[in-house]
């Protein structure tokens, strides 16, 4: 499947059509919308680069699917994950960005000016791009899971865990993520269940013994989450142990919160044809900054990013893009 297939978009302004015209020539183009994109945008209009930005598949990015952020600096009170987006796109506007909606479905950096391909049909083309297109959270696809996304799910403990202190919790996984999520959760938390489908940890060394020695982590091995239950909010976990082997049984995990470490895609695919990724497909990046293999063409936020995934982190590596790319224009002048 396409990780760029155009989701539903019944918010679109009917003012603002994405197709403005066949064929543009702008200095920068942004793909994506989250705290990467929109701060790359501010970066970028300031400089007067005049970006023309693309929201892309999720537009506001992974934090219009959390509630609370409290730990973006600057919001001592906290603030809403998709309010945050908002603020963001207005400061991005205000400066001279244009925005647009619009999914970005292939690229073409074989040659200067870079083409962008948007939805299919408008042709885009840019003296630099800067992709913020981020990375997807894998779910296990349970329709319970759905409903109680922002009531219990959750797929970032760092953003989330703080709602549960005192509270017990399930994490999902056997990888480094789900180990430092489990841990990072164990230190505010009564009970973090670790919940393996298979009998083993695939994560490092290091991490496996960490978790095993957590007084308050207690690791179910051979577990697949059936369903979650609860009246509004999540209250418990039906698991099936030893799932399709003779001896199969079902059990029951009460629960207030259900974390999923299994992963993310980052959002690259159209780009690999062209640019470096890591056997994940994560887009590399020269440490440090965000240059690709291909002069011109950046990389910020979560698409180059699998170890910090923060918005701030995010909102940072996207400063540092729209910098390189005003750089690089004085350069190539
Ligand atoms: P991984 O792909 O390493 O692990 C994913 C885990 O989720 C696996 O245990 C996998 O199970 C499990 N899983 C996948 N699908 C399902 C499913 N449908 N149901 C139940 N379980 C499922 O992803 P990570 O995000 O943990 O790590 C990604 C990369 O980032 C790794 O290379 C990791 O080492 C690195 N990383 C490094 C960190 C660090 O150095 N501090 C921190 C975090 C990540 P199974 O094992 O059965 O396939």
């Amino acid at each position: 499947m396409s990780l760029f297939k155009p989701l539903e978009t019944s918010s679109e302004p009917k003012n603002n059509p994405t197709d403005k015209s066949s064929s543009e020539r702008v200095k920068c183009v942004i793909i994506g919308s989250g705290p990467a994109g929109y701060t790359a945008a501010i970066y970028a209009a300031r400089a007067n680069l005049k970006p023309l930005l693309f929201k892309g598949i999720q537009p506001g990015g992974q934090l219009t699917t959390t509630t609370e952020v409290e730990n973006y600096p600057g919001y001592p009170e906290g603030i809403t994950g998709p309010k945050m987006m908002e603020d963001l796109e207005q400061q991005a506007a205000r400066f001279g960005t244009d925005i647009r909606w619009g999914i970005a479905t292939s690229v073409d950096f074989s040659k200067l000016p870079y083409t962008v391909i948007v939805d299919d049909k408008t042709v885009v083309e840019a003296d630099t791009v800067i992709i913020a297109t981020g990375a997807t959270a894998r779910y296990l696809g349970l329709e319970s899971e759905e409903k109680y996304k922002g009531s219990g799910v959750s797929a970032c403990a760092t953003c989330d865990g703080f709602f549960y202190r005192g509270k017990d919790v399930a994490v999902v996984g056997g990888g480094d993520t789900a180990c430092e999520e489990a841990l990072y959760l164990a230190g505010m938390c009564r009970k973090v269940y670790l919940i393996v489908r298979k009998s083993f940890l695939r994560a490092s060394r290091i991490m496996q013994q960490r978790v095993m020695d957590a007084p308050n982590i207690e690791v179910l091995f051979e577990r697949n989450t059936k369903e979650l239950r609860g009246d509004q909010v999540v209250e418990e976990a039906l698991l099936i142990k030893r799932m399709g082997l003779p001896d199969e049984s079902e059990e029951v995990i009460k629960i207030d919160g259900f974390f999923l470490a299994i992963g993310h895609t980052p959002n690259s695919d159209i780009f690999k044809p062209y640019l470096e990724t890591d056997e994940t497909g994560y887009i590399l990046t020269v440490p440090g900054t965000p240059r690709t293999n291909i002069p011109g063409v950046f990389a910020c936020g979560d698409v180059q990013d699998k170890v910090y995934r923060q918005a701030v982190t995010a909102a940072g590596s996207g400063c540092q893009a729209a910098i390189e790319a005003e750089r690089y224009l004085s350069q190539a002048k």
